[in-house]
């Protein structure tokens, strides 16, 4: 039985007169259990009917006994005749969402377009977007019955009505998860899956509300129209009740079409991978590198790496991030696992030690996934698929994230260490002292104007950097290795070689000579995100 009071008499009798369906007088009833909102409709108007008949009935038989029906039917019969009649039309208030709208066939619709994205979720949320009218025909009709509630039992709070959405969602979920077997439809969920309505014939039931609260309704680029639900929402709490009466019927009109499911939207929220990588090779470029539309180069760091991963997560697209990026001919090596290193090098003594996180942290935001997590295995898989399809990059400790603990790969960006290995050469032969120097130089700050190469890109600026330490190792009169280690951000070449002097200090006054930069290594990035894994 439905949990019906004397005081809800008025409202179901003034609500189903008007031509609100059952479930909308349940609302208005203030009616918030679930189980009252899934029952057949039928069900629900006969006993909405028999409750009122039955009050009606009482107060006859008290006052006067000898009154018969004018049509002289049972009114057992009766109701029966109007419930039928009731569920031809579509109701004024939910324009038919919370009839034929919210049964099965609706259920197995929303299903199947969830089951055709092909997710492998337990659960899922259920979000639904109304023509905003419905905010005016929903002011209407409690204008039409607080009066009546008020003259006999206080107040109807119009926030003690059950939203439809709130009625929808309760009749759908269960309709929705027994179609799709095994899926929980829940109120907090990765997957969001959207439906919507609109209602063309009642479009310009809200349109008296601009006249009204002109400041509620102010064009804006993205809308298709002025009229959204937050606008006519605020509008409806501005307006007076007196104006709103005069402007529009109360209770609302009747209306020959139900509302118009739009297509079933599905989303998932993005899931994040990280991991580091190293780059062996000196022509490639960390991202798609285009001029005026076309490819220079044939592959990406991100490419490489993100193909794998998007196809294990079956996403729609990513979004590739990194601590720092280096230059399409700069390798990023490090982590002991150096290819590629010459014989000097392998001789030299060694300077700093390397950290042992060496490669450069990334992550990747893959967009609506169809899956949202890897066992540790499957993606340890991805990661060899990844490292066997190209050498020139290798990746490491790749793993799930949250997109909190992807900060942490932002925060280190500024203000912590990389340690670089360039390959200088000079005009004038490299002396003892010049070593002893550089190799005595300790938090060397420096002026670095925007680089000329990255002008087009970057603002134009002084940006302050120090280089904590350097070293070097002779490789003849003209050449030697440098090791730096500097503050994020440090841009290397242009402290070798000068860029016209927008670098200061640079090598070539350090040395007195004029320096350039040959080759660049970036030896370590030294942020310790993501955690390390085991092989
Ligand atoms: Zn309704």
């Amino acid at each position: 039985m439905l949990p019906l009071k004397e005081k809800d008499k008025i409202i179901i009798k003034k609500m189903l007169a008007a031509g609100c369906c059952a479930r909308c007088v349940l609302r208005f009833c203030c009616i918030s259990v679930p189980a009252a909102y899934r029952q057949r409709r039928q069900d629900t108007l006969g006993q909405l009917r028999a409750f009122v008949e039955a009050a009606d009935d009482d107060s006859r038989e008290s006052s006067a006994p000898e009154e018969n029906d004018d049509s002289g039917e049972p009114a057992v019969k009766r109701a029966k005749v109007e419930v039928a009649e009731e569920e031809a039309s579509v109701c004024v208030l939910c324009l038919g969402v919370l009839q034929h709208l919210s049964d099965v066939p609706q259920a197995v619709k929303i299903a199947d377009a969830v089951t055709k994205e092909n997710y492998e979720v337990d659960s899922l949320v259920l979000s639904i977007s109304l023509p905003a009218q419905l905010c005016v025909r929903e002011h209407s009709c409690w204008l039409h019955v607080k009066e009546q509630v008020r003259a006999k039992c206080g107040l109807l709070g119009k926030d003690d009505v059950v939203q439809v959405k709130e009625a929808f969602k309760w009749v759908m979920q269960d309709l929705l998860a027994k179609e799709l077997g095994g899926v929980a439809v829940v109120t907090k969920s990765g997957l969001e899956v959207s439906v919507g309505f609109t209602h063309p014939e009642t479009d310009a039931d809200c349109h008296f509300l601009a006249t009204s609260c002109p400041d509620c309704f102010k064009a804006t680029k993205n809308k298709q129209s002025v009229f959204t639900r937050m606008a006519v929402v605020k509008a409806l709490e501005k307006i007076t009740d007196a104006k709103f009466v005069k402007s529009t019927p109360c209770p609302p009109s009747r209306v020959s079409s139900s509302c118009t499911p739009q297509d079933v939207q599905c989303a998932h929220v993005a899931v994040f991978v990280a991991g580091r990588y190293n780059k062996f090779c000196r022509s490639l470029p960390q991202t798609p590198w285009l001029i005026d539309g076309e490819r220079r180069m044939e592959s990406s760091v991100e490419e490489l790496i993100a193909a794998p991963v998007l196809a294990a997560f079956r996403a729609d697209g990513f979004n590739f991030s990194s601590s720092g990026r280096e230059d399409v001919d700069v390798r990023t090596l490090g982590n002991g696992k150096r290819r590629g290193g010459c014989a000097v090098w392998r001789r030299a003594r060694p300077l700093t030690p390397l950290a042992p996180l060496a490669g450069r942290p990334f992550a990747v935001e893959l967009l609506n996934p169809r899956r949202n997590r890897l066992s540790p295995d499957h993606m340890k898989k991805v990661q060899q698929t990844i490292n066997e399809s190209s050498d020139k990059i290798r990746v490491r400790d790749l793993q799930m994230v949250s997109r909190d603990a992807m900060s942490r790969m932002k925060e280190g960006e500024e203000e912590k260490t990389k340690s670089y290995r360039a390959l200088v050469w000079t005009l004038k032969s490299i002396q003892p002292d010049d070593i002893t120097f550089m190799d005595h130089v300790k938090d060397l700050a420096l002026d670095q104007k925007t680089p000329l190469r990255v002008l087009h890109r970057r603002t134009l600026a002084v940006r302050r950097r120090v280089i904590h330490s350097m070293s070097t190792v002779f490789l003849d009169a003209h050449h030697f290795h440098l090791r730096l280690k500097t503050q994020a951000g440090t841009y290397i070449k242009e402290f070798v070689h000068g860029d016209f002097g927008r670098t200061k200090p640079n090598l070539c006054q350090l040395l007195h000579t004029d320096t350039d930069i040959l080759e660049l290594d970036v030896e370590s990035v030294d942020v310790d995100w993501p955690p390390v894994l085991p092989d």
